[in-house]
C-alpha cells in the first residue's frame, strides 16, 4: 500500500498511485512499510541476473500489493545493462545510461509504462501528461512509444532544450505527441498542475502523470542501488554513494534503500548551482527559488518536488537527515575542469551531470578516511556533444541508437501558455 507524504487521505494501492500521480491531498505517494530485505539480496551471485534482482526487491516493496503486472513492467525497465565501471580503487561508477534515451530516467518511465499497461483492467483512454526540461521527454517517449490506447503529450519549453534531448521525443510521432509551449519549464509545470487540478478532464481522458512525482518511477530506481553496492568488494567497510540531483527522486531512491537495510554509510547530494538542498542542509532553511541555468541542465531545479519525500521518510528530523546525507554544491567551472581532468586522467568521459556527481564523491572520500565510493553516471556524454566539446575539445561517438534519430523531422506542435488551450489540445482526439 502507498500513502501520501501529508497523511490526509487513506492509503491505496499500487495501480491508484500510480494513476493518479499526487495524492488528493497534494501530497506525495510513498511505501507504506518499509521491511529489511533478506541479507542474501544484498550479496551478488553470478546466478542472478539485474532483472532477477529487480523482481525480488520489487516484490519486497510491493509485498501483497503485487499486480499481475509486476514481472511485465520489470522485464520492461532492466532490459539493458546497468554495469559499475571502476575508475580507480576507490571510485566507481554505476554507468545509468545504457538505456533508449541514455539517461537513467528509462528506467523508472520503463517501469512506469509496464506497470500501467498490465494493469490496465479496460479499454477507457489514458493520457500520460508530462513536462521537461530536456531528459524526461525522451524517456517517457520512448517507454510509451507504441503502446496501444496510450495518448502520450509531452509539453517543453520552446527554444530551451538541445537540440539532442528534442529530437528524442519530437521524431517518434504515432501515440507520443510533443508540444513546445511559448514559455519556460515552470510554465510547462504550470500547465501539468492545471489540468490535474480539473478533475472532470482528468477523469473524461484518464490523465496520468509521469513525472517524478509519480512513485512509479521512484520504485524501480531501488533496484539499481542494491545492484551497484551487490558488486563490491563483500569487505567493504565504509560506503559512500554520490547523486547528482535536480528533482531528487533519484537521491529518494536511495534512501528507501538504505532504510532497507543497503549497507551505505553516507549519501551525497550533488547539485550544480541550484543549491536549494545542499543550502538546507547546511543551515536548515528552506528556500525554494526560481531556478538558474547551468551545463547540467537536467539539475536546474529551484524547488525540488521530491524534497517532501526525504522529509517525510526522516518525519522532517534535519540531525537525522544530515546523519545520512550531505549536500555538496558545484559550480559550471568546477564541473567543465573535472570532465577534463577525468578525460584526462582516467580516459574516462562524463557528462555534465555525472561530473557532478563525481565532484560530490571526491569532495566527500578527502574527507572520511577508509570509504569506497559509487558515484552515479545518469547520463551518456554523447547527448551533451556542446559542453563536452568545450570540456576536452573533442566530442565521444554516438551510441546508434541515438544516432538513427538524425535528420528524422520534427512533429512538434505550438502552444501558447495557457490552460485553456491545453484543455482543448487534450480534448481534440
Ligand atoms: C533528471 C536528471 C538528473 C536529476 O535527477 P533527479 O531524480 O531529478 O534528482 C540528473 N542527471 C540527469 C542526466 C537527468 O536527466
Amino acid at each position: 500500500m502507498f500513502v501520501s507524504t501529508r497523511g490526509r487521505t487513506p492509503p491505496v494501492d499500487l495501480i491508484t498511485a500510480l494513476k493518479s500521480g499526487l495524492a488528493p491531498d497534494g501530497g506525495l505517494y510513498m511505501p507504506a512499510v518499509l521491511d529489511t530485505m533478506e541479507p542474501e539480496l544484498l550479496r551478488a551471485s553470478p546466478r542472478r541476473s539485474l532483472a532477477d534482482t529487480a523482481a525480488r526487491v520489487l516484490r519486497a516493496l510491493l509485498k501483497s500489493d503485487l499486480p499481475c503486472a509486476l514481472d511485465a513492467a520489470v522485464q520492461a525497465a532492466f532490459d539493458f545493462p546497468i554495469p559499475l565501471v571502476p575508475l580507480t580503487d576507490r571510485i566507481h561508477v554505476l554507468e545509468l545510461f545504457h538505456g533508449p534515451s541514455l539517461a537513467f530516467k528509462d528506467v523508472g518511465a520503463r517501469f512506469l509504462a509496464g506497470a500501467l499497461m498490465a494493469a490496465r483492467p479496460d479499454d477507457r483512454p489514458q493520457t500520460v501528461l508530462t513536462a521537461t526540461s530536456g531528459d524526461t521527454g525522451g524517456a517517457v517517449a520512448h517507454a510509451f512509444f507504441g503502446l496501444q490506447g496510450v495518448r502520450v503529450v509531452i509539453l517543453f519549453p520552446d527554444g530551451q532544450v538541445s537540440p539532442v534531448q528534442r529530437r528524442q521525443f519530437t521524431t517518434l510521432g504515432g501515440n507520443v505527441q510533443a508540444v513546445g509551449v511559448a514559455g519556460s519549464f515552470d510554465d510547462c509545470q504550470q500547465l501539468v498542475k492545471g489540468a490535474f487540478a480539473d478533475t472532470d478532464l482528468c477523469r473524461r481522458i484518464g490523465l496520468t502523470s509521469a513525472n517524478s512525482i509519480n512513485v512509479g518511477r521512484l520504485l524501480p530506481q531501488v533496484v539499481y542501488y542494491i545492484h551497484a553496492v551487490a558488486q563490491l568488494p563483500s569487505d567493504t567497510q565504509e560506503i559512500v554513494l554520490s547523486v547528482p540531483s535536480g528533482n531528487f527522486g533519484n537521491l529518494t531512491a536511495g534512501l528507501l534503500a538504505k532504510r532497507m537495510g543497503l549497507p551505505v554509510t553516507r549519501f551525497v547530494a550533488a547539485t550544480n548551482a541550484n543549491d536549494v538542498v545542499p543550502e538546507y542542509l547546511r543551515s536548515g532553511r528552506l528556500r525554494p527559488r526560481p531556478s538558474v541555468r547551468t551545463v547540467s541542465n537536467a539539475m536546474d531545479v529551484g524547488d525540488p518536488s521530491n524534497l517532501e519525500r526525504i522529509l517525510a521518510l526522516y518525519d522532517g528530523d534535519l540531525r537525522r537527515i544530515r546523519r545520512d546525507l550531505s549536500g555538496r554544491a558545484f559550480t559550471d567551472e568546477q564541473t567543465m575542469a573535472c570532465i577534463a581532468d577525468t578525460a584526462e586522467r582516467h580516459g574516462y568521459v562524463l557528462d555534465p551531470h555525472s561530473a557532478v556527481g563525481l565532484l560530490g564523491l571526491q569532495a566527500e572520500l578527502a574527507e572520511c578516511g577508509a570509504a569506497v565510493g559509487v558515484t552515479l553516471a545518469t547520463a551518456h556524454p554523447a547527448k551533451f556533444p556542446d559542453v563536452v566539446r568545450r570540456a576536452i575539445g573533442r566530442t565521444v561517438d554516438v551510441p546508434a541508437r541515438l544516432a538513427c534519430l538524425e535528420g528524422r523531422p520534427s512533429q512538434a506542435g505550438r502552444m501558447e501558455p495557457s490552460l485553456d488551450a491545453l484543455r482543448a489540445l487534450l480534448d481534440s482526439a
